[in-house]
């Protein structure tokens, strides 16, 4: 055995540092990280890194094992933890590189999230007190202003609601994602469920949504989610997609799978946009979506759903001609 088999057996990318700073071995996973193979060079000159040197000199005067954190500038930049530790007392040093790339994206995440979501909240709450000081205060014997006022702040709270509802809605999913539903669900039933659930917005903006897809298209699934999906897509397709006058909705069963597509004549969404639609908040005109009661989470909820029923989620649109957001799910069979 020689201290090459050795760190390769290691998950993480190991090196071997010998007395003279030359590379005397590095693993698979070393050379992946640092872009080239290290054998046999110095390590200045594959590490320039001040701090990681620095921490190799103190391993070496000291004969304890030290850690550092390493920014590599390699595109797209990633983070490492060093572990530098003596091999023997003539200087030969073993260092472990960890990736943290991965783990601290998903922090970043994290408390991107957590900043978007307390801001989203925020907007609501303080257009509330606002509202609610202006009734103590300058409007106090305004019975006019008042009724304004009232329905401000009802708009307002139920805007905080349905925030709240889409987050716990999210959250529930995330919990079960790894779990793959398979009752039998009907998706023509689903279409025509949720174009009922939408009778009054249909109304309103006097929308035509039509359903085609008269043979059952029946997969594994489960029935109050797949809903929702419908549902949000539907609505979106109606709220930005107006102007086009018309709705379609068609299911059809092909090569295992069961789709349902919702298609709109508005005005389509610009191609750049396309990727990011379903990131939680994200909306190509924030003001726009606010102003039609939307969350920014509706397309977020969609792609866990699908994700959780194994299928896939896919958008086609086209600035001036209008969108078309398909899902599509395995079929249900007895082997599901
Ligand atoms: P929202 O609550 O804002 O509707 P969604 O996650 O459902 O959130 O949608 C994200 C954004 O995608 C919307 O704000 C809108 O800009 C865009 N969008 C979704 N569906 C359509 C559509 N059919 N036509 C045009 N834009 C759409």
């Amino acid at each position: 055995m020689t201290p090459a088999n050795l760190i390769n057996a290691l998950p993480d990318g190991a090196l071997i540092i010998g007395p003279d700073g030359n590379v005397l071995a590095a693993n698979e996973a070393a050379k992946e990280a640092l872009g080239l193979d290290l054998k046999g060079l110095p390590v200045k000159s594959v590490l320039r890194h001040a701090a990681f040197h620095s921490g190799v000199a103190e391993v070496r005067e000291t004969g304890s094992p030290v850690h550092i954190d390493l920014d590599m500038q390699s595109r797209p930049p990633r983070q490492f933890n060093a572990h530098i530790a003596p091999v023997d007392d003539v200087g030969t040093v073993l260092v472990v590189l960890r990736d943290l790339t991965r783990e601290q994206r998903i922090e970043r995440m994290r408390s991107d999230f957590v900043a978007n979501a307390s801001h989203e909240m925020r907007t609501p709450l303080a257009a509330i007190i606002g509202t609610i000081e202006t009734l103590q205060g300058p409007a106090k014997n305004d019975a006019k202003a008042r009724e304004k006022f009232f329905d401000t702040m009802l708009t307002q709270a139920r805007r905080m609601k349905r925030l709240i509802d889409d987050l716990l809605t999210l959250s529930r999913i995330e919990l079960n994602e790894h779990l793959r539903p398979n009752a039998k669900v009907d998706l023509v039933d689903v279409a025509r469920q949720a174009k009922s659930n939408l009778v009054s917005l249909i109304a309103e903006t006097n929308v035509e949504v039509n359903l085609t897809g008269t043979k059952s298209t029946i997969v594994a699934g489960d029935a109050d989610e797949l809903l929702q999906v419908t549902q949000n897509l539907l609505e979106n397709a109606i709220k930005y997609g107006a102007a086009g006058g018309k709705v379609d909705v068609t299911c059809i069963a092909e090569a295992g799978f069961g789709s349902l597509a919702v298609k709109d004549y508005g005005r389509g969404i610009a191609e750049n946009h396309i990727p990011r639609l379903t990131e939680r908040f994200y909306r190509v005109s924030t003001q726009e979506s606010r102003a039609r009661g939307g969350t920014g989470l509706g397309l977020a909820i969609v792609k866990h759903i699908i994700s959780r029923h194994r299928g896939k989620l896919d958008i086609a649109s086209k600035l001036g001609e209008g969108s078309t957001f398909r899902i599509s799910i395995p079929l249900y069979s007895r082997t599901t």
